[in-house]
């Protein structure tokens, strides 16, 4: 892509309204604009980092074996009134009026539709296990839209609902889950902490928000530092696997971790204080069992082949994509501007005219963009009329793992310079080098 021809509208002064680097670096980067309070407009640099990001969690989800659909964000209130929830949900709710007046919602989540979904179609206990999962806009009318992205009133979400027969069967499916969050956070570049959360009525302990340690997050957590250190399943992991995969979990709930929430001083105090980590964080994820509180009362039953039949035992787990666009910038900035981990920027190099309009830079740089293009490598070539100081300044800001700069001097002697962001490291290399050192 052409930044003369490209829509990128960046802000020379830093927005007054934004609290946290994040959100301050998004407006600044010409990645989203408010368009309500806690409701968003995504910019073009954004969006490519919030389809990336999308992208790894559908991947992560499947491989899994979870099976993507798309419910529709406006829901009756009839089928909440099933659940009991229309009422108790309470101002969070998007209450809206059709034109015949049927009293219908935008929804902040998809229980009572998912397992409406399901009680249409599934009768048998040999259709089970099943986990139907979404990408979907929420709106939630939270008190305290705030921190940009970070805390929406209309925000991203993949949510899933897993079925099955039994208590055993939908503890399998949780740690399927439990699995496939551990590798999607690593896969964004993060390291995320599993926490203790509350569980509801049911009780038990299957309930964890997936936490990222960040200075500006909003909840505050207690952990043991083996956490940053344990190894994540690889992509070859066996989601049928029974007992391998309770054995990764068990050893990522094997220490203590909690939020302020579910803290327990008692019981860190026992951590040995060279190993207590104490800090703040951010919810990236939160997943939950609580069995048949949506089967029972909506009738959602499959037989069990003996003879009878049962509600079945559900789960759901929620990752917020739109919150994980911020929170990755929290977790990886410096003072310049944003630092993309590879998997997940919108680009993969920022090609640098140092000299727009001389013939010998202009055509070096439309080669390597065209012989870059060629191999698939995602190019932001900044070809504007600029001096080279604003457009360092820019590729820092947008922060893309890698910068190509091409000047005069460098040219003389055949060489461009590339700058990886993440670190500043810069080495001078033949156009063919940094061709083949990119498109690797
Ligand atoms: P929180 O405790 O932060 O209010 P929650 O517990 O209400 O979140 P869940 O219902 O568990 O949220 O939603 C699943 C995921 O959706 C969260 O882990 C988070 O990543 C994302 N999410 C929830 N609320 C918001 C929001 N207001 N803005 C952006 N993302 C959100
Ligand atoms: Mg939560």
């Amino acid at each position: 892509m052409r930044l003369t021809r490209y829509f990128l509208p960046i802000l020379k002064e830093p927005p007054r309204e934004a609290e946290i680097v994040s959100h301050r670096l998004m407006l600044r980067a010409g990645m989203m604009r408010q368009e309500a309070a806690g409701i968003y407009a995504f910019l073009p640099l954004g969006f490519r980092v919030l389809q990336k990001i999308c992208q790894i969690v559908r991947e992560e989800q499947n491989r899994s074996g979870a099976i993507e659909l798309l419910m529709p964000t406006i829901q009756s209130a009839e089928l909440w009134r099933e659940s009991g929830r229309y009422e108790a949900y309470g101002k969070e709710m998007l209450r809206i009026q059709d034109r015949h007046e049927r009293e219908m919602l935008y929804g902040p989540t998809n229980e009572e539709m998912i397992t409406e979904i399901f009680r249409a179609y599934v009768r048998s206990y040999k259709d089970l296990p099943l986990n139907l999962y979404h990408i979907q806009w929420k709106f939630r009318d939270e008190v305290r839209p705030r921190f940009g992205l970070m805390r929406g009133r209309e925000f991203l979400m993949k949510d899933a609902y897993s079925f099955d027969l039994d208590q055993a069967g939908a503890q399998h499916s949780y740690n399927k889950m439990f699995v496939a969050y551990l590798r999607t956070f690593q896969r964004l570049g993060l390291k995320s902490i599993p926490m203790r959360a509350e569980s509801g009525p049911i009780g038990g302990n299957l309930s964890h928000e997936f936490i990222i340690l960040a200075q500006t997050g909003e909840s505050e957590v207690f952990c043991h530092k083996d956490y940053l250190d344990f190894a994540v399943p690889g992509a070859n992991v066996n989601f049928d696997d029974v007992a391998g995969l309770q054995a990764t979990v068990d050893q990522w709930t094997s220490q203590y971790a909690a939020t302020s929430d579910m803290h327990d001083a008692a019981a860190f105090a026992k951590v040995p204080a060279d190993k207590q980590v104490s800090a703040r964080g951010i919810e990236v994820g939160h997943i939950f069992y609580f069995g048949t509180k949506y089967s029972a009362p909506m009738k959602a039953v499959v037989a069990t082949g003996a003879g009878g039949e049962v509600p079945v035992h559900m789960g759901s787990y929620g990752i917020g994509p739109s919150r994980l666009v911020a929170a990755i910038i929290e977790a990886s900035h410096d003072d310049a501007g944003i630092v993309w981990p590879e998997a997940v920027a919108p680009f993969k190099v920022a090609l640098l005219n140092l000299k727009q309009g001389d013939a010998g830079t202009d055509g070096a740089c439309a080669q390597l963009y065209k012989d870059l293009t060629a191999k698939g490598v995602d190019v932001l070539y900044d070809d504007r009329d600029e001096r080279a100081g604003g457009k360092f300044a820019t590729a820092d800001l947008i922060g893309l793992p890698w910068q190509v700069m091409i000047g005069p001097r460098g040219l003389a002697e055949g060489k461009v310079e590339v700058k990886k962001r993440a670190d500043g490291s810069r080495e001078m290399m033949s156009p063919a080098a940094a061709l083949d050192l990119l498109s690797k």
